[in-house]
């Protein structure tokens, strides 16, 4: 695994440990290289999704995208980070046994706003305002920037 630091290969495994009620391997790695320290997770990957836009577009499903989107509407919320990931691994997991490789866009949004409706409402519904944006625009980055601004206290009703 290359070091994400100085770039180096040749990285050390320094101790693994399953996470997530062991839906994943947490390993803590070494770089000799530069001293660096990072965390890499191991986890199933059932099958390769491909996510189908609303403009018919279809790209591979991104793992990170989806995190990043979920991580930024449960900013400063109460919630474990743990519980976090396990709730995203969750999401996956639906979508891999959904039996279709080819997953629309819209069904991703749904199933997260359902998972964030049952774990934090605030989370819930500044994903669910700006996703309404997003199907109108069906831009994952452009969605993910709207997310972005803590405007918790500027509800327009
Ligand atoms: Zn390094």
């Amino acid at each position: 695994m290359r070091c994400p630091f100085c770039g180096n290969i040749d990285t050390q495994v320094k101790d693994s440990r399953p996470a997530e009620d062991h839906v994943a391997i947490r390993r803590r790695r070494f770089c000799p290289a530069c001293g660096g320290r990072f965390t890499t997770y191991e986890r199933v990957q059932l099958r390769d999704l491909v996510v189908i836009k609303s403009s018919g577009r279809r790209e591979p499903f991104d793992r990170d995208k989806l995190e990043r989107s979920i991580r930024i509407a449960m900013q400063k919320r109460p919630i474990e980070p743990e519980r976090i990931d396990q709730m995203i691994s969750g999401i996956v997991r639906r979508l891999e046994s959904m039996g279709e490789t080819d997953i629309p866009s819209k069904v991703i949004g749904e199933i997260v706003m359902e998972t964030l409706a049952r774990i934090d409402t605030v989370a819930y519904v500044r994903f669910a305002s700006v996703y309404k944006n997003f199907q109108a625009a069906d831009d994952f980055d452009k969605f993910v920037a709207e997310l972005r601004p803590a405007k918790e206290d500027a509800s327009e009703g």
